[in-house]
C-alpha cells in the first residue's frame, strides 16, 4: 500500500486533503490523473449498468434531504458503529473491529520486552490474549457505547432542533424517496432499476487504509426494483436477480482489470444481516490489509418503500395490470464504492518488472480506465518541424482519446513515466516522420506508436491513427491483431 500512496502522490493520483494545513487523515483530493481515472470509472459504469441496459435509468438526488427521510430509513436510530476509547492513549477503535488489528503487547515471560503481535493470536511466549489497547498496549478500553456516524447539520441560518438535517450517508435514500417521481415520469413496469452515482459522507470512527476508508466518498449505487409475486426459472423473481446482480457485478470488476483471483464473494451470515436484508453479498477483494469489502449486494425486501410510505403518508406501490393489485416492489440493491473500486484498479494494475537490466513500473490499467490514452512524443525537440507535428497529432487526437504531449526529457524516459501512469500508447514524432529539407530529404509522414504492455512498436502513416486508435482503443481490438497489419519499428 505504501508503495501505491507515494506513486499516488508523486503522479498527481491522490493528495492529502488539506495538506499544506497538516492534512486531515479522513479526506482525499484527486489530482490531475486522479480524476481521470475516477471520471473513468464512473463513466464505464454507468455506459453499462444504465446505457447499455433496456431496465434501467438514472437519477441524481440533493445530497442534503428532509430529516424525516433519516429517521424513515432507520439511519438515525441505526445508523451506528460501536466504539470504545483508551483510557492511556485515548484513541478510538470501532469495538467490532479490535480484534482483526495486529496488538501491542508488553509480554511478561520475557522481561516486559515489546512486541507486535498478530490480529487474534496469543503470545507465543506467555500465551496471553490481548485485553488492553491494541494501540499503546498499556491503556484499559471503555465499555463500547453506540456512536451515529452520520454528520449532522443545520438547514438555515438558526441552529435550532427544528432545522437539523444531515449530510446523506448513502445515496440509496434519494432513489427510494423518487420511485414514484421516477416511475410516472418514465412509465416502467417492473423490473427496473434507477441508478445513481454521488458523494456521501460518514463520520467512521476510524477512517484509514488510505482511500479504503474516508469520512466523505463516492458511491455508484443501483435499486432495482422487482415485483415479489413473480417467478423466474421456478423461484421468487427477486432471489434470482439477486443473483444476476452478483455475477453482473463481479464480472463488472474482473472485465475491467482486476484478477478473478483477487476477488471472491462473501454471504452474511444470519448475526451479519442488516435488519431490512432478505440476503446480503459482499464482493470482497483482496486489498494489501486483507480481503475487504468492495462493495455489496444485498436483497432489501420491500422495507425502504414500506419505511417511506409509512412516514410520508405518500403511496409508494407499483399497480400490477395483469394481476389488477399494488405491489410494493422488492429492491436489490448493488453498491460500490468509486474510491474504494479505484484503490482496488489501482493495485490490480501495479506491476514492477526488470526490462534490459532496469526496473520498469507499470500500471496495467484497462485502456478505457487508463487516466491518458495517448502520450505524444517527439524523438527530437530542437527539430521545430518535428515538435509542430506532436502538437498537431495531440489536438488531433484528443478530440476522441485524451492525448498528453510531453518533450521534457528523452524518449527512454518519457516512455517509462507514461508506463508508470499506466498510458496504454505512445506516439513518436521522429525525423524520418518530417524529413530534412537540408539534405532534400522528405518525410514518410509515417510515426511510431509503442504499446505499454508488450512494449512493441509498429510504424504506422499519420493518416490512420485515426483508424487505427478507433480499433484498439473503442472496439477494443487485441494489439496483436492490429499490430500484424504494420511494419515492426526497432525497440
Ligand atoms: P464497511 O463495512 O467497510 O464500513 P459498509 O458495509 O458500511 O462498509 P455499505 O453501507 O454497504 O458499506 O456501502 C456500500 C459501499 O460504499 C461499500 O461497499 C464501499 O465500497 C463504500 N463505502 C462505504 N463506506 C465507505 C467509506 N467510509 N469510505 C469509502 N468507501 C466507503
Amino acid at each position: 500500500m505504501d508503495v501505491i500512496v507515494s506513486l499516488c502522490k508523486r503522479r498527481g493520483f491522490v493528495f492529502q486533503s488539506s495538506e499544506i494545513y497538516g492534512g486531515t487523515g479522513s479526506c482525499w483530493d484527486y489530482g490531475p490523473l486522479g480524476v481521470e481515472l475516477r471520471n473513468n470509472i464512473k463513466r464505464v459504469w454507468w455506459r453499462d449498468f444504465v446505457h447499455q441496459r433496456d431496465d434501467m435509468v438514472g437519477l441524481d438526488a440533493s445530497i442534503l434531504m428532509h430529516a424525516n427521510v433519516w429517521k424513515a430509513s432507520g439511519h438515525v436510530d441505526h445508523f451506528t458503529d460501536p466504539m470504545v476509547d483508551c483510557r492511556e492513549c485515548k484513541h478510538r477503535f470501532r469495538a467490532d473491529q479490535i480484534d482483526e488489528m495486529d496488538w501491542t503487547h508488553y509480554c511478561p515471560a520475557t522481561k516486559g520486552n515489546k512486541f507486535t503481535m498478530k490480529a487474534g493470536g496469543p503470545c507465543p511466549h506467555c500465551g496471553a490474549r490481548r485485553t488492553l489497547c491494541p494501540s499503546c498496549g498499556k491503556g484499559e478500553l471503555t465499555a463500547p457505547r453506540q456512536f451515529n456516524l452520520m454528520f449532522k447539520t443545520f438547514m438555515g441560518p438558526v441552529e435550532e432542533d427544528a432545522s437539523v438535517t444531515y449530510l446523506r450517508p448513502e445515496t440509496a435514500q434519494g432513489i427510494f424517496v423518487n420511485f414514484d417521481n421516477v416511475l410516472q415520469a418514465t412509465r416502467r413496469k417492473l423490473p427496473f432499476g434507477v441508478a445513481q452515482i454521488g458523494k456521501a459522507f460518514r463520520n467512521e470512527i476510524t477512517p484509514g487504509n488510505f482511500i479504503f476508508r474516508s469520512r466523505e466518498f463516492e458511491q455508484m449505487e443501483i435499486e432495482f426494483f422487482v415485483n415479489p409475486h413473480d417467478r423466474l426459472e421456478d423461484r421468487p423473481a427477486d432471489e434470482v436477480w439477486h443473483d444476476r446482480w452478483i455475477a453482473d457485478c463481479q464480472a463488472w470488476f474482473t472485465r475491467y482489470g482486476l484478477a478473478a483471483e483477487h476477488v471472491k464473494l462473501h454471504e452474511h451470515g444470519r448475526d451479519e444481516l442488516a435488519h431490512y436484508s432478505k440476503r446480503t453479498v459482499d464482493l470482497l477483494y483482496k486489498f494489501p490489509m486483507g480481503w475487504s469489502e468492495l462493495m455489496g449486494i444485498a436483497n432489501r425486501t420491500d422495507f425502504d418503500l414500506k419505511q417511506h410510505a409509512k412516514f410520508s403518508g405518500k403511496s409508494l406501490t407499483w399497480f400490477d395490470e395483469e394481476r389488477k393489485e399494488h405491489v410494493v416492489p422488492f429492491v436489490i440493491e448493488p453498491s460500490a464504492g468509486v474510491d474504494r473500486a479505484l484503490l482496488a484498479f489501482l493495485l490490480d494494475a501495479y506491476q514492477e518488472e526488470e526490462v534490459r537490466g532496469d526496473k520498469r513500473v507499470v500500471l496495467r490499467f484497462h485502456p478505457e480506465l487508463a487516466p491518458i490514452k495517448i502520450a505524444v512524443l517527439p524523438l527530437l525537440k530542437k527539430r521545430s518541424e518535428i515538435v509542430a507535428a506532436g502538437h498537431d497529432l495531440r489536438h488531433r487526437l484528443t478530440r476522441r482519446w485524451l492525448t498528453l504531449y510531453d518533450d521534457t526529457a528523452a524518449i527512454g524516459r518519457l516512455y517509462r513515466r507514461q508506463d508508470e501512469v499506466g498510458t496504454p500508447y505512445c506516439v513518436t514524432v521522429d525525423v524520418k516522420t518530417v524529413g530534412d529539407p537540408e539534405k532534400g530529404e522528405t518525410g514518410d509522414g509515417k510515426v511510431t506508436i509503442r504499446e505499454r504492455d508488450t512494449m512493441q512498436q509498429i510504424r504506422v502513416p499519420i493518416a490512420e491513427l485515426e483508424h487505427v486508435f478507433g480499433r484498439l482503443l473503442d472496439a477494443g481490438t487485441p494489439w496483436s491483431e492490429v499490430a500484424a497489419g504494420y511494419p515492426r519499428a526497432e525497440g
